[in-house]
Order: C-alpha cells, then structure tokens, then sequence
C-alpha cells in the first residue's frame, strides 16, 4: 500500500505535467472508482484547469480552478501514470484524465477512488488527519505531545491516521528499527529521551524515503527510473530470516494486532 513517500512522490511528478492545462477528456472505466454518475463527472472536469495539487497522509487533493476538488486514496494496490497513451504499462486503467496530449492513469484502483467533491467535503476527511510529521510547523515538543497520554503499542500509534498521517505498515517498521525501539513497545512508558529518538527516526525515515520516490517501483513517467529506489533500502520489512544490517543478528517476524510486523530482536528494546 502506498504510504506518505509514494504520494508525496506522485505529487512532485504529477504536478510537473499537469498544473494550469486545461482537461480535454475524461474516461471512466469503473464506475464504482468515482463518487457520482459517470456523465457529471465527466462534464463537471471538463475545461477546469488543476491549479495546485496538495498531499496529506496518503491522500492527494487536487485544487481545481473552479474552487472544486479531486480527492485521490490507492487504497492498496492503486497506480498512477501519467503521459501519452502508448508509454502507459499494459494494465487496466479505471479513470484516465486527459491534459491535452499528456493523460492522467489511474490503475489498480479497487477500494482506491477518485472523488469530485467540495472543498468543505474534502475538509471533513482530511480534518481528521494526524499532523505530518515532516510538516515544517512539527517539532521535538509538539510530537512529545502527540505521544503523551496515547497508550499501546507503537506500532499501532504510529500506523494511526488520526494521530499521525502518512504512516502504514511498512514505514512504521523502518522506523522503530531506526528509534532503536521495539514496535511492541508500550508507549505509555516511553522515556522523553526514547520519544525524542522516535521523532527524529520518523523524520529521517520518511524524509529519505520521499527522496528516493518511495519503494514502490512502477514507473509514474515514461522515463522515471527513480520512482522505488527506497525499495532497496529496508532494514527490515519483509526481510524475514535475513540478517540486520546493524549487528548481523536474525530479523524476526510477528503479527502485532494482525498487521504481519518486522523487526531486530536485538536492536530493538522496550526503550
Ligand atoms: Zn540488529
């Protein structure tokens, strides 16, 4: 599933192809993927320009000119390429937006959509987001504020969207091996000095990740041999029965409240 790094790099690659030209077509292979009847979406895109495309958690929110919006979840499995039609991958594609002679792909969308609705609408889904960890406003003691009062285990703190937005199953693994802490950990017993640890793993992780356009490696563009280079640069995740790169120890994996859970057992401590 992509998590804050995949969206945040559709965002970049996106933005460059398609901001302030005009939409020249509309195709919808799935209804279902859509949050109205087919022909009002179609017509109600037609000629509107995108004037600013904005990432939060793992939702992109496409600004139109004319004040409405474009909400986009994967979900899991959910793609996008955008640019002529026959550099597309052979793959269904659910809902094509076309700008000109450069087409928006969306594909893999099964719980995924594309929604048209209100800014206000949009509003009431991402109001309920967590802050962004690496939004420039966070800082050591705003994130210890998050932290203080939660209870449970990390791993679950971490992969909620209304506590923090952007993280999912993978990231959150990367991230306590990076904090040194197990995902199992109680954070109601968190030292400050293991939160501050956790902070600056979150940011360092996610930061990296983005800038290595994520792990997933379907190309966004014709050319893009960049998009999932951070596939290759898990310490953990899925890497079951292989050593750490730290100590050279086993990674070990567990289901922790039913989400399958990577980690170094000696690494990773209560603290
Ligand atoms: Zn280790």
């Amino acid at each position: 599933m992509p998590e804050m790094p995949e969206m945040e790099n559709y965002r970049r690659l996106i933005t460059d192809q398609i901001l302030d030209v005009p939409i020249t077509n509309v195709i919808v292979n799935r209804e279902k993927s859509i949050n109205i009847e087919q022909d009002i979406f179609i017509s109600e895109l037609l000629n509107t320009r995108v004037i600013f495309i904005e990432r939060r958690g793992k939702y992109l929110n496409f600004h139109l000119n004319n004040g409405r919006r474009l909400l986009v979840h994967l979900m899991l499995g959910g793609l996008i390429f955008v640019g002529k039609n026959e550099d597309l991958p052979q793959r269904n594609t659910q809902v094509e937006i076309s700008f000109g002679e450069t087409t928006l792909y969306f594909m893999g969308l099964r719980l995924g959509y594309v929604h048209l609705l209100s800014a206000k609408e949009v509003e009431q889904v991402l109001g309920q987001l967590g802050p962004e960890v690496t939004d420039r406003r966070m800082n050591s003691e705003r994130f210890l504020n998050i932290v203080n009062g939660r209870r449970g285990a990390l791993k679950t703190l971490l992969v909620n969207q209304n506590v923090i937005a952007g993280i999912g199953n993978r990231y959150a693994d990367e991230i306590a091996f990076e904090a040194r802490l197990l995902p199992s950990a109680k954070v109601q017993d968190l030292e400050p000095e293991a939160i501050e640890r956790l902070y600056v793993s979150t940011k360092s992780v996610l930061s990296k990740a983005v800038e290595a356009g994520g792990y997933i490696d379907t190309p966004v563009t014709k050319d893009d041999s960049h998009t999932g280079s951070y596939k290759s640069e898990f310490k953990v995740y899925d890497r079951e029965g292989e050593l750490c790169p730290q100590c050279g120890g086993i990674v070990v994996k567990v289901e922790l409240n039913s989400k399958k859970t990577f980690y170094c057992p000696t690494c990773q401590h209560e603290q």
